[in-house]
């Protein structure tokens, strides 16, 4: 028998004897289909494969073939509006030419190859190009501009140029020649490997926020543009209403959604909603503005692996056109759990909970792909991670949420509990956490409120000092409190309802700009202070509450329209008003 053919079959784990011909995170053709492999191992006797599609039927002595390059996705015009599955096979082109089943092997292209695209030329006969460097426009969807990169290793004088027009993915529209007289094609396309980031000129610190208009976001737990967030949630807690919300709102240029499920319906529901998203920015459909990839029921669970590291990669690349991108994975957790099925397949050693002992170098070097960048042409781009983690039975103190909460500098802790009392959105105010404040302290105050961070803190302290009461509460009831701490809880829940509480289904409430979110805060502290004030001076609490104020003002959110902010003056009076009268 040949070295270069299959010896053994493990799920989706073979061996190769030949031990010489491979070289780590190759690429290579499992079989006489052409399954889609990855070297993972070379030891003295074998050489192992994880295989990113289905190893049914595949027989031992069938070939393997290298093809020197390592795992690559094709980027060029086409991605944008697509969906593609874990090793950028266009799922939607896939389901029209062959229905329901997936062809598996390597004859399917990522991109259309005959679609026409409309190509604007930027640079001259004569001109120098560096990697990296812009040489043409196409307009790839309504919304986004396609910006044709320099592939890496060209470097040189354009040669040609042709002029503008309609061309392919593949047709030559300039040539390069390099300083050692080879010539070079620029087309619309180029390869890029998945594992490795794409070099930047500069990491930035992070500044701006991304704004979400969401307010349990945007005040409480922000998160950079370039930022990381996990959000740990099951199944029930309002996840996928959160991620809806944020893919629709937020204001990145480009969405990515990973959808690394074990469910294929769970994932086709998912994707299917997805698509039907209107971006309220344009009313034109979100996906024109999207991309998805999703792991489909027939794949294997290395193919799971491989759709997170093809998620950024296509975040890269846009990063790189100058793009603000906001990548949502959902869910780490399953990308995780495939990491350790194929570890355990290849007997490695476990650590805790089964989980391979690189768990945490994997996860880091996912997150540590965020950032705000100055890219090599001289732009500026950001990549935000959303991840989620799906914990067993909510376990927060499980490796994967354990691991992840070491990297991200932000956490959103949805809480099951707060879900079933239908307190959306679901983010536990004591449990989540960010560590942007002081990266944006400057921007809150030169574009919200110099006020801004200390009414946040005041709601954070007050919820905290309601959160303590509570016990005391459950113990004894409400009524022998002190009236200054039924305050507390009057305000408290009124921070709740009215400001932590947001109807993703009301026109309204839907989205919230900062402006809007502070003046809430202030009118809700305003209200807290001269409440105080008038409890000190005899006033019974229950004086207070009889004359509805708080309810009333946990109607602004609904009532004050986002761009009727003097609005809230009217409040404020009816504050004096109200407890003036009580007086
Ligand atoms: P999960 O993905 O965690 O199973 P969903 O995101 O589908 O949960 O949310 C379940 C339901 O909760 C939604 O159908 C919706 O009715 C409600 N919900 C969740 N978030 C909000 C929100 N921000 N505003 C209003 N309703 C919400």
């Amino acid at each position: 028998m040949k070295n270069n053919v299959i010896f053994s079959i493990n799920g989706p784990v073979i061996k190769v004897k030949d031990t010489k011909t491979f070289s780590m995170l190759e690429m290579v053709f499992v079989g006489h289909k052409k399954l889609m492999g990855e070297v993972i191992e070379i030891s003295s006797s074998f050489t192992t494969i994880q295989v990113y599609e289905r190893t049914v039927n595949l027989k031992p002595g069938e070939p393997v073939l290298s093809t020197k390059e390592a795992i690559s996705v094709t980027l060029g015009p086409g991605i944008i509006n697509n969906i593609f599955d874990g090793i950028e096979r266009p799922l939607r082109s896939i389901a029209q030419s062959s229905g329901a089943f997936m062809p598996i092997g390597s004859d399917v292209e990522s991109l259309d190859i005959d679609k026409e695209w409309e190509v604007t030329l930027k640079i001259n006969k004569g001109d120098y190009l560096t990697f990296g460097e812009i040489y043409a426009l196409v307009p790839e969807t309504r919304i986004i501009e396609h910006r044709l990169m320099v592939p890496k290793g060209i470097e040189g004088k354009v040669m040609s140029v042709v002029p503008n027009g309609k061309y392919k993915l593949h047709d030559v529209i300039a040539t390069v020649k390099d300083d050692n007289d080879v010539i070079h094609n620029l087309t619309l396309c180029q390869r890029w490997p998945i594992k490795t980031p794409r070099p930047v000129a500069n990491r930035i610190q992070t500044t701006l926020p991304l704004i979400t208009g969401q307010r349990v976001i945007d005040t409480f737990f922000p998160i950079t543009k370039g930022g990381t967030a996990a959000i740990p949630g099951g199944f029930g807690s309002g996840k996928t209403m959160m991620q809806h919300q944020i893919a629709k709102w937020c204001d990145a240029d480009i969405i990515i959604y990973v959808g690394c499920g074990e469910r294929g319906n769970e994932i086709t529901h998912a994707l299917g909603e997805f698509s039907s998203l209107i971006d309220p920015k344009t009313n034109d459909l979100l996906i024109e503005r999207t991309v998805l990839i999703a792991n489909t029921s027939n794949m294997p669970v290395a193919a799971r692996e491989a759709s997170i590291y093809t998620g950024i990669t296509v975040a890269e690349y846009f990063r790189d056109m100058g793009y603000h991108v906001a990548v949502i994975a959902d869910s780490t957790s399953r990308w995780a759990e495939a990491l350790r099925e194929i570890s355990g397949r290849l007997e490695e050693m476990p650590a805790e909970e089964g989980f391979p002992p690189y768990l945490s170098t994997r996860l880091s070097q996912f997150y540590e792909r965020a950032g705000y960048i100055e890219t090599t042409n001289g732009q500026t781009g950001s990549i935000t991670i959303i991840g989620a983690v799906s914990p067993q039975g909510a376990d927060f103190s499980e490796p994967v949420t354990q691991n992840t909460k070491r990297f991200v500098h932000c956490f959103w802790a949805l809480d099951k509990q707060l879900a079933y009392m239908r307190h959306y959105p679901a983010i536990n105010w004591l449990q989540s956490y960010t560590e942007y404040i002081p990266d944006l302290v400057k921007w809150y105050n030169r574009n919200v409120d110099i006020n801004f961070l200390e009414n946040r803190q005041k709601f954070i302290s007050l919820l905290a000092e309601e959160d303590k009461l509570m016990e005391i509460v459950k113990l004894i009831g409400s009524d022998l409190l002190p009236d200054h701490q039924k305050l507390i809880i009057e305000t408290g829940r009124l921070i709740r309802t009215g400001f932590l509480q947001q109807d993703a289904f009301h026109v309204e409430d839907t989205f919230v700009p900062l402006l809007k979110q502070n003046r809430m805060m202030e009118a809700i502290l305003y209200l807290h202070q001269k409440s105080f004030d008038i409890l000190q001076n005899g006033v019974a609490f229950r004086m207070i509450t009889n004359t509805n104020i708080f309810s009333d003002l946990s109607k602004m959110r609904y009532e004050v329209k986002n761009d009727e902010l003097e609005l809230f003056d009217e409040y404020f009076k009816k504050i004096d008003t109200v407890l003036a009268g009580i007086r």
